[in-house]
Order: structure tokens, then C-alpha cells, then sequence
């Protein structure tokens, strides 16, 4: 079976400035080539996991979003780091219009990006580390079972329990490659 990194986007590979879905506003955060290599080149597959309410609350479209996540890919694939997925989340239980309000099991928390991710991939979740920067990845990926999990972000957590701690995509990769058992 394969492992993974399941990174969220927004506040982890780009800055969050809130629905970004221009590929002139969509800017990396340092280190995040570095990050991504060093995971691709540890047998790793890298997948993105992204709530995308902005799709769902008429801020832009499936079509939109598409379009970016084809230029960020192939700005990562022009850098030796191929991307397995990515996986989002249009939906938003109260916001979202027409067939997008959904209280959906996708939307992080939910588990099911990152268990529908395994599924096409053959992605053993328990070998796999999420790394993310709002609470709800964090249990969103314990909610999957994902055998690692780094927070990179701001607010306090609820819940900290088996969740380490960085302050960037890189200082959280090193983290979990250099301690193959504990970090
Ligand atoms: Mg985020």
C-alpha cells in the first residue's frame, strides 16, 4: 500500500487570503518546494485535501477552481513533485446555494476526502501524516485515522491530542521525516 501527506491548501501551501481562486493572487508559502520534495522524494504521495465553500456560496466556480488547481500542479510537476490528488469540498451546510448546502461528510471536518483519497490510491491512512493549519484538519484526520498529524496554524486547538506542532509546511515535513517514530 502507499503512504501519504495529506496537506490542506490555503494557509499551507499558499498564503490564505480567503477564496483565492486567481492564479495571480494564489501565493506559495516559503519552503513549500522544498517541503514537497523531500516528501515525494521520501516514497511519499502528496494529496490535497481543501474545503472549497467559495464554490458552493456562488464565489467562483467548479470550472474556476479547476483551472487553478491544473496551473498549481503543473507548476509542482515542473519542479519534480507530482501531485496523486486533489480532493475538495464545494459544499457549505448553511451558505451554500442550491444543491451546494449540504451538511456534507467531505467538507473537513468530515473524514471522507482524505477515506475517498485512500480508496483511489491505495493509501494505508495509519502509515499517512496530515498537515494543516485550521482545527477541523486536524479532525478530519482523526476522524480518517491518519497515523500523523502536524497543525500549523493560529488558533488553539481543542483538541491536541497526538497533534504536533510547526510553524510551516517544511519545519512540519522535517518534523515527521527526521522522526520516523515520534514526532
Ligand atoms: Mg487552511
Amino acid at each position: 500500500m502507499n503512504k501519504a501527506f495529506f496537506l490542506d491548501r490555503d494557509g499551507v501551501i499558499n498564503h490564505d487570503k480567503a477564496y483565492v481562486v486567481k492564479k495571480e493572487d494564489f501565493e506559495w508559502l516559503p519552503g513549500v518546494f522544498d517541503a514537497c520534495k523531500r516528501i515525494t522524494d521520501s516514497g511519499y504521495l502528496i494529496v490535497v485535501v481543501t474545503n472549497q465553500s467559495g464554490i458552493g456560496r456562488g464565489y467562483y466556480t467548479e470550472q474556476d477552481f479547476a483551472d487553478l488547481t491544473h496551473w498549481m500542479t503543473r507548476e509542482l510537476q515542473g519542479k519534480g513533485i507530482p501531485v496523486a490528488g486533489v480532493y475538495y469540498s464545494p459544499y457549505h451546510a448553511t451558505e451554500g446555494i442550491g444543491h451546494y448546502k449540504k451538511d456534507s461528510e467531505c467538507r473537513k471536518p468530515g473524514p471522507k476526502m482524505i477515506l475517498d483519497a485512500a480508496n483511489d490510491h491505495n493509501i494505508d491512512v495509519g502509515q499517512s501524516v496530515m498537515i494543516g493549519d485550521n482545527p477541523t484538519d486536524m479532525e478530519a484526520a482523526r476522524r480518517a485515522g491518519v497515523g500523523r498529524m502536524v497543525y500549523v496554524g493560529k488558533k488553539p486547538l481543542d483538541d491536541d491530542a497526538g497533534v504536533a506542532v510547526a510553524d510551516s509546511l517544511l519545519s512540519a515535513v522535517n518534523k515527521v521525516l527526521d522522526n520516523p517514530a515520534t514526532a
